[in-house]
């Protein structure tokens, strides 16, 4: 079993719900959308930034993976390569 952990998120934009991709080094910080210009803090915590997936690297076959949130802290097998993936949380979530 090898364990990942998301490379980012997306997310919805708390000011016009679009789908926002988001690199894991924003968490904590501001950021602003590239649909409507608004800034909000990326907070996977807080109430503003829901995220619904995370993507990641897959470890056995190196394609990126976009996962729903809900698979986060779960075992699953890549849907391209079967192999087995344990997605753990950034630590310092
Ligand atoms: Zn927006
Ligand atoms: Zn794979």
């Amino acid at each position: 079993m090898v364990e990942v952990s998301p490379s980012g998120y997306y997310i919805l934009c708390p000011h016009c719900d679009n789908e926002l991709r988001i690199n894991r080094k924003y968490i904590g910080q501001g950021v602003s959308c590239k649909f409507c210009a608004g800034s909000f803090r990326f907070d996977l915590s807080g109430p503003t930034a829901k995220p619904v997936a995370f993507y990641s690297d897959c470890a056995h076959c190196q394609e990126e993976l976009r996962v729903a949130i809900k698979y986060l802290g779960t075992k699953v097998a890549c849907k391209l390569c079967n192999g087995k993936i344990h997605f753990v949380p950034n630590s310092g979530d």
